[in-house]
């Protein structure tokens, strides 16, 4: 696509976004008014607006089960051309709608006249106050959405990245009911990992369900649920004989000795996902840990998660790359770094029944990144 018809494109994309918004009719009442920054066309106009995404299934975990995820859509505009960005916050994460709002509310974009300072536009959004990181991911997300349109290239291919390398994607089951649970393992068909919840009193009850349907392999991740190392070990050689890959955050994110002398015993790799936000958390991790689950709303978006997987690189560590409940938006974005990782579990968007973009595919199960310019989505 040249730069006119990408232009073109792109302000199709300003319409059909305003009209999903407007149609969508789940706008919540805090900040329910869509938000713009000032700004001419040479400088970056800042707009977002609540969405609360609803899930197909009632999604369960070790420390809570929920039905929707709150969500802030954003877009940054520069010279014509639309960058998409999106916040999902799901409640443990500590941040809310309003939280977002009252950040990106707080932020003078408009500032700004060269989107191609993303160290400068990224270093001031952090500055503007601590945590807020799905609040700052929301932004950097539409950064690279922009500068990529602006470039007329994806991010993989910028960052020079072979997109044949992407891992497959796991589809998670949650923690459910055995005759749920049967039916979530029907609608693994497509995918050839199954990412399995545990950390309830029913763990293997619930993979000898999934076993007595597929013998797909399994990445196992507890979510903080087991509480004790001696069992949680015992746990960990039990799955290994039933074709797992990898165990995540096998306990609370505090047990750091703990966790520690299980990856010393574990015959499976512990991958830290609560434990670790930021970047600096990375070499916190090293020695307690085997790898790392990137995500860009705990990591403040692909800048930072770039830095984050390279880190980690050079520290032998293994990589996978996750997302919350998001829409493709955030999906797709994560994907551009798909290329680094030795695992994906990107099917967050899989698992809302509202999303508004079309963007990452799951194809015979392996990540397919769109090949458009950006974080390659458009508004559906
Ligand atoms: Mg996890």
């Amino acid at each position: 696509m040249n730069r006119r018809d990408f232009l073109k494109t792109a302000a199709q994309g300003i319409v059909t976004a305003g009209i999903a918004a407007t149609a969508g009719g789940s706008l919540l009442t805090a900040c329910s008014t869509p938000k713009t920054t000032k700004g001419g066309s040479n400088h970056l106009k800042l707009s977002f607006e609540p969405y609360e995404l609803k899930l197909k299934h009632p999604f369960g975990v070790a420390v809570n089960t929920r039905t929707h995820t709150p969500d802030v859509q954003v877009q940054i505009e520069y010279e014509g051309v639309i960058g998409y960005g999106e916040a999902s916050m799901p409640p443990y994460l500590g941040e809310t709608e309003e939280s977002v709002c009252k950040f990106l509310a707080s932020l003078k974009l408009d500032q700004f006249t060269d989107p191609f300072r993303m160290d400068e536009i990224l270093e001031y959004v952090d500055s503007i106050a601590p945590d807020n990181r799905a609040a700052k991911a929301s932004v950097d997300i539409a950064l690279h959405d922009l500068t990529g349109k602006l470039l007329g290239q994806p991010w993989y291919k910028i960052w020079g990245f072979s997109p044949e390398k992407a891992p497959n994607t796991s589809f998670t089951i949650g923690i459910d009911t055995a005759e749920v649970v049967r039916q979530k393992v029907e609608e693994t068909t497509p995918y050839k990992v199954i990412k399995v919840k545990l950390g309830s009193d029913h763990d293997k009850e619930l993979v000898e369900i999934i076993r007595s349907a597929t013998d797909k392999p399994l990445c196992v991740d507890a979510n903080q649920g087991w509480k004790d190392k001696e069992q949680a070990l015992e746990m960990i050689e039990w799955l290994n004989e039933r074709n797992t890959l990898f165990i995540e955050q096998p306990l609370p994110k505090e047990m750091i000795d703990e966790t520690a002398w299980i990856r010393e015993r574990s015959p499976l790799p512990i991958i830290a996902d609560e434990f670790l936000q930021r970047l600096p958390d990375v070499k916190r991790a090293q020695g307690v840990y085997d790898g790392i689950n990137i995500k860009l709303m705990k990591s403040t978006g692909l800048r930072e998660a770039y830095k984050m997987a390279t880190l980690a690189r050079a520290l032998d560590m293994k990589l996978m790359v996750g997302c919350m409940t998001e829409t493709s938006c955030a999906v797709t974005a994560a994907a551009q770094l798909a290329p680094l990782m030795d695992w994906a579990d990107l099917d967050g968007n899989l698992l809302i029944a509202n999303d508004r973009f079309d963007g990452i595919k799951i194809v015979d199960g392996q990540v397919t990144i769109p090949d458009r310019p950006g974080i390659g989505v458009i508004p559906l």
